[in-house]
């Protein structure tokens, strides 16, 4: 058997210590991280955030203590850093990760019960809504913090959840079913409006070529379409389809952006009809009337919460 290779991996480069929390004349007491570095603080700030810290600091020291007092944590020096630069004065707040906020709220909110962060906090997590919507739901439903749930929840709706053979996406792994089942059915809830804005057009002025054009030849005599005050029209062959099968996305995928959908680009190469004004009026209706009229739709309903 030939020698084991010889272990190159560098030590981690212990962690520095920066302002405001080198040693500094006022500084109290000593934050001691799991990794050793020493974190110098000022209870009359920890007291004033956190209850936890206040009860601490009064607890009577004994006679042989320190001027100094020494408080171990379990938190490493790269989360206590971060912790504590979440609202200590001096200091601005840095997370670059959603991970990384995650870890801070779990820190300073559920142990260190620091309140006064949760604004901030929520403020981090929006940051993240668009490109995981799921997982930052599953933290503001665990802190029952309806707001940022909501917008989460709102973004999910881009998202297909009721696609069955794609595997489980890992932000399941932070969420209770309860979480789920209720994402699910707002979900679902939003899907069903969405639907009907294409079933039913009822809610929509009938463009200018139905109006000064009713028959024209890009017409099918198949598909007539009820608009705004009961006016009823016949609309192209392709408008039709288009509808429908837009129906059928945004059953799935509520929030899905109709200018980005496949769909629209088939209707658009078959839209362009010389003898009436179909073609800019159905780039408006996708870019602005519809979208404008889900989105209406969709503020009706409520997450569960
Ligand atoms: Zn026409």
């Amino acid at each position: 058997m030939s020698d084991p290779l010889p272990d190159i991996t560098p030590a981690p480069e212990p962690f520095v210590t920066e302002y405001p929390f080198t040693k500094a004349p006022g500084a109290d007491a000593i934050l001691r991280s799991a990794d050793g570095a020493d974190f110098y603080v000022h209870r009359v700030i920890l007291s004033l955030v956190s209850p936890v810290f206040e009860t601490m600091f009064q607890l009577p020291q004994p006679d042989a203590a320190p001027a100094v007092p020494v408080i171990d944590v379990q938190e490493t020096s790269a989360v206590l850093d971060r912790a504590l630069r979440f609202f200590y004065p001096g200091a601005y707040p840095r997370a670059a990760t959603l991970e990384e906020v995650q870890e801070i709220i779990k820190v300073l909110v559920s142990k260190y019960d620091v309140q006064s962060v949760v604004p901030v906090a929520k403020q981090h997590l929006e940051k993240f809504c668009s490109a995981r919507p799921l997982a930052v739901y599953a933290i503001a439903f665990q802190h029952r913090w309806q707001d940022v749930a909501t917008l989460a929840a709102k973004e999910s709706l881009k998202l297909s959840l009721r696609t069955l053979n794609t595997p489980a996406p890992p932000e399941l792994n932070g969420m209770t079913a309860i979480a789920y089942h209720d994402l699910l059915h707002y979900h679902y809830l939003c899907g069903t409006a969405a639907q009907r804005t294409a079933y039913s057009l009822l809610w929509l002025d009938p463009p200018r070529a139905m109006v000064t054009s009713p028959n024209c030849v890009c017409h099918s005599r198949n598909h007539a379409y009820t608009f705004l005050n009961n006016a009823r029209y016949t609309v192209p062959e392709w408008f039709n389809t288009y509808l429908t099968s837009m129906a059928g996305v945004l059953t799935i995928t509520p929030g899905a952006i109709l200018r980005e959908n496949y769909n629209f680009y088939v209707a658009l190469g078959q839209a362009k009809c010389v003898h009436c004004t179909i073609y800019p009026e159905f780039i408006t209706f996708v870019s602005n009337e519809w979208p404008a009229k889900l989105a209406e739709e969709m503020d009706k309903i409520e997450l569960k919460f």
